[in-house]
This record gives C-alpha cells, structure tokens and sequence, in this order.
C-alpha cells in the first residue's frame, strides 16, 4: 500500500472523525485489511517494518531524497501512530547505522535513563520488592524518554533531509488516521483494564469505553501537534512544556476517582527530561564465519550476548556437526551466554562490563569447552570467569534474567548509497505504563521496570541495580552483518530477552544452517536463555528437531509466538531483499524502491 492509497482511503472518515470528537470512527466504506507484504526484493532503498504505514512512510522518505537514516526516523515515528503499544515518543531505543561513504558502523544508545533521584532500592518497600505489575503501571517505572534525542541526533548527524520533513508523514497518519486491525484491537483489549484507569489513556486508546473495532479509523490529533512541535524545534520542545507535562504526569499520574489500582508516584523531573543524552558508543563486533557482526553495545546486551553465543558456536563445524548439532550447539551457546549476560551486562557508565572479554575468541573458546555435543548442560550454568582463568571453571552463582516485557518494535532500512539501518525501539510492557501523557497523545515508557530490583541470595544483579542517570540493561539487538566489508544482513527483533536469541537464530538459519532469509524469518523460532527448559513455539513442538534434541536432553516448553522481526539481505548482485514476519503479530510489510521480478 502507498501513502497516497491510505490518505484517500481514510480521508472520507476525517471529517466524521472531527464531528463526532472521537479518535475512532466507523470508516464510510470497509477499506479492506492494509495490504501486507512480508518479502520484496528490488533496487534503490528498502524498508521493512511490523506494519504497512510505516513502511509506507519510510518509502516516502527514500523517494524524496531521504537516506536511510532518514527513512528510519520516518518510519519509526509513524510506527509511534500506528503501534503507540510498542514504540512512540515516549521510550527509548538503540539505533545502528552503517555509513558506506565512510565503510563504518555507527551506534546509538537511546536508552531511558533513571531520575536523578532514583536510589538503588527505588523498587523495594519493607525491604521487598514491589509486585512487578505494580511497578509496570506506574510512575516509578518512567525513564527520561531517548527516542527523541535519538531521532534528532540521527537526523542531524547522518540524515540528508530536515526533521521537518522526516516527521511529515508521521504527522499526516497521526492527523488522517490509520485503519485499526485485530492487533491493535487486541493490544488494547489486553491493556483495558489498566487504560480505564488512566482518564487520557482511555480518553484515546478506549472510546466510547471500549477498544477501537477493526475496520475503523483511529485518529491521534494530539500526537499529531507533539509530532508537529518536535519537527519544527526537535528536542527543544522537552525544555518546555512538552517536557514539563512529561515529568508531571510521570511524578503524579492522574487515576480514575475511586480506582483501587495502586498507581505509584514517579520520581522524574522536568530537568530529568531536558537533560537527556543520547550517547554514541562503539559497537558490539564479532566474527562469525568471516562475517563481522555488529550490534549495541552495554547498555544492551544484545550485542555481546549475540556476539558471545556466535563465536562459541564458531568453535564448531557445522558440515562436522550436522544439522541437529548446530541447533545444539546454538541453544547451549545461547545458555552459556546468557549467564553471561544476566552476571555481567549493566550500564557501562555506571558499572565495569567486561565488554571485550566477552565479545573474544579467547572466552569464547573457554566457554565452548564446556559444551558437550553429546548431551544437553544442565541449566542453569553459572557465569564463566571473565577475570581471566579457566572458563570451563564456574564463576560464582547463576544469576537470574530479570524481567522484560514483550514488547518493542524493529525495522531496518537501505537507501540507493548503500546506507543502512537496524532500529529497535520501545516503550517496554506492551502499553508501556499504561499511562498517556494528557494532551500530548503518546504513552509514557515503563523500561525502568528493566533494571534488577535488588540484588538476588546469591549476591548477582548488582550491575543491574537502579542509580541516578543509569540505564536499564536491555536486551535489544538491531544488527548489522557485513561481508567482505560491505552489508550482507540487517535484522532484529521485539521480545525482551527473546530478542537475543531470535537475532541468534536467524544468524545461524541464515548463515550455517543455509536457509533462505525468509525460510529463516518463518522457521519455528526456540528460545534458551539459561533455564532448565527451553521456550518453543507450537509449530516447533512435535517436530523432528524437536525429537532429535529432547534425545539429547533438551526439554521445550511451549510459549507464545516469539519476535517480530524485520531484516534485509544485500545480494552479490546487487538486490535488496527486504522480509517483514508473515504471520507473528498479525505480519509486517517489506517494500523496495524499485521491485524486481
Ligand atoms: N525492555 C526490553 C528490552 O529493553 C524490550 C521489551 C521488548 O522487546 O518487548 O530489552
């Protein structure tokens, strides 16, 4: 679908939209489900997200001019229209861009920070932790927001058109609406409960009382000024009164009278908010198969734990090892990294990471020794010794994962000069707080829900602990894969801690396992993140693979669809093939510039 389609599509309904004052109306015509196209392959740019408009709106960006810096702000903001439960301007995320005039990754970290006055024990009462749900709907959980710092900094740095005109499209889905699918109708029906409690959250996201049916026209006129504001004075609008309603609303979040939800007080400040900085950090680099694979450093973890899990598995052949054994070998590399991950990741600015250690052959090939092709270890398997010493040797306790929502949106982008861009972004819990800030039509992040609330028996998460100014660990992963110097894949994923080992898997489906990148994207996705049994999609369980490595001691659990990824591959010849999800979350939509048979 292009942006032109939708724009007459829906602009019959605006006008009933703005005589009824609701945000959703019934559309004047059935419009049809949003085409949706999971695979392209073409020339001269590419977009792929979760989501039609999005990518229609990054499309729109690379045809005037725009680069793929560009498109992926683009995009990322009409994503804040059109899945405001996942990502919007109320968030953070991790931004990887690829420059080819220059031959270099760069990264940007567009973490939620916490409040100058966030305390170590900011989630504990009596000396015990909050319940977490509690903690996801409040305002305790609200980071200083990095999305907009980020898509300004991007924009100004590496971008070739004026955020002015990279919001336009944004802007113009915000005002026109959008046509609601089951995704979002269910997304809200999920939340409504808690967006009932919040007089704007349901003022918006719940009209006439209830989630906006699929087929009608969701309108967010609100975002639309905010979109408005930012484009013309950039993250100038959160020294003011954008910034101020922020804080306010995440330091005293306005309940329903008589709701017995217990709705906690935040402590973020207009300076909080002004004050946020956006921060360039080297990227995560392995090798893998010849291959360098770059990814987000700390504060993420994805990048090292992705990194960390391919070098182990590069100790292995896969012609030796065969089929079974790499799938092996992937989930106990993925188990060995994650007790890693969960001992050592935190913010690099707050706490020693031992970032390189663990991004190094020399570690790697210390924990691959642990690794026994014969039998599944039995997890969970302490951290190894990053101090040096022998790998094989545990290094003091498992440490527990945390907890992650599922969450997040991700999209890559390509533009005819060769640029690139993988961009994950979130607003954490799907609904994020749950709470909106009034007038302005975006939900407040809860990411702070990210850090360890206390440090565990055992004596980990303490890298992980709330300070002022710190970021939450996260586990995002926006990846970038050259080949001989040039771009070869970009992917990555929503999914918490899944993230990790979906852009994992999909490396491996890719790479050793020889699958097509859209037989990778569809394959039966499998997660192991340390824990005695392994998460799998249904269509994994029952299947030979599934038989093969139960023999070896694997035990799967079935759980929910995992990921919603987006990727590009780079052909020898040239092509760009874009693939968004086919069937998760509803499926996403890949577009190229110029499509080729
Ligand atoms: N908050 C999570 C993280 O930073 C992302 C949540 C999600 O992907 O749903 O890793």
């Amino acid at each position: 679908m292009n942006v032109d389609r939708r724009i007459i599509r829906t602009g019959a309904v605006v006008g009933a939209a703005l005589l009824l004052g609701t945000a959703a109306v019934p559309a004047a015509a059935d419009p049809g489900p949003p085409d949706r196209d999971p695979v392209a392959v073409g020339r001269g740019g590419a977009v792929a997200t979760a989501d039609p408009d999005a990518t229609a709106a990054g499309l729109e960006i690379l045809r005037s001019g725009g680069n793929a810096v560009d498109a992926a702000v683009a995009a990322a903001a009409a994503l804040g229209v059109t899945e405001p439960y996942s990502a919007g301007f109320g968030g953070g995320g991790y931004f990887v861009y690829y420059d080819a005039a220059e031959g270099r990754v760069h990264t940007l970290d567009g973490r939620e920070t916490a409040p100058a006055a966030m305390g170590e024990d900011a989630f504990l009462e009596d000396g015990e932790p909050i319940p977490f749900a509690e903690a996801v709907t409040s305002g305790l959980s609200v980071g200083a927001p990095g999305t907009p710092a980020t898509w300004e900094h991007a924009v100004r740095e590496w971008g070739r058109t004026p955020l002015r005109r990279v919001m336009r499209p944004a802007i113009e889905l915000a005002e026109d609406g959008f046509t609601v699918d089951a995704t979002f109708q269910q997304q809200t029906a999920q939340n409504a409960d808690r967006f009932a409690d919040f007089p704007a959250t349901a003022e918006l996201f719940l009209p006439g009382g209830a989630p906006p049916e699929p087929g009608t026209v969701f309108r967010n006129p609100d975002l639309a000024d905010t979109y408005r504001a930012f484009a013309a004075k950039g993250t100038r609008v959160l020294d003011g009164a954008i910034g101020a309603d922020i804080a306010a609303t995440a330091a005293d979040p306005e309940t329903v009278p008589g709701t017995d939800r217990v709705v906690r007080p935040g402590l973020l400040t207009a300076a909080d908010v002004a004050g946020y900085e956006v921060a360039e950090r080297a990227p995560a680099h392995s090798e893998f198969r010849g291959l360098d694979v770059y990814g987000m450093a700390p504060s993420s973890s994805g990048g090292t734990t992705v990194g960390e899990a391919l070098n182990i598995i590069e100790t292995f052949d896969p012609d030796e090892i065969g089929d079974t054994g790499v799938r092996h070998a992937t989930l106990e590399a993925a188990k060995l990294a994650f007790a890693d991950r969960n001992a050592y990741v935190g913010d690099p600015d707050h706490v020693d990471v031992p970032t390189e250690t663990l991004l190094s052959d020399a570690y790697a090939e210390q924990r691959a020794c642990a690794v026994d092709l014969g039998a599944a270890l039995p997890a969970p398997v302490p951290p190894g010794d990053a101090a040096g010493g022998d790998g094989c040797a545990a290094a003091g306790e498992p440490a527990p994962e945390g907890n992650e929502g599922m969450s997040t949106a991700h999209l890559v982008t390509a533009d005819r000069w060769g640029n690139v861009v993988s961009y994950t972004l979130s607003i954490e819990q799907t609904g994020g707080s749950g709470i909106t800030v009034p007038g302005r039509g975006f939900i407040l992040n809860n990411e702070l829900t990210d850090f360890d609330f206390r440090v565990s028996d055992t004596g980990a998460g303490a890298n992980n602990l709330p300070a002022p100014g710190k970021r939450p660990r996260s586990s995002m992963a926006p990846t970038i894969v050259l080949r001989h110097g040039e771009p070869y894949l970009a992917l990555g994923t929503p999914g918490g801690a899944t993230i990790i080992t979906t852009v994992l898997q999909l490396i491996v489906d890719r790479v050793d396992r020889g699958l097509t990148l859209p037989a990778a994207m569809a394959e039966p996705r499998v997660s192991q993140r340390n824990a005695a049994q392994t998460g799998a999609e249904a269509a994994f369980l029952g299947s030979p693979a599934e038989a093969e490595l139960t023999a070896l001691g694997h035990e799967f659990t079935e759980v929910p669809e995992i990921g919603a990824a987006a990727a590009l591959e780079f052909r020898r010849d040239g092509r760009i093939q874009a693939v968004a999800e086919p069937e998760r979350r509803g499926g996403g939509h890949a577009a190229v510039l110029r499509p080729s048979r």
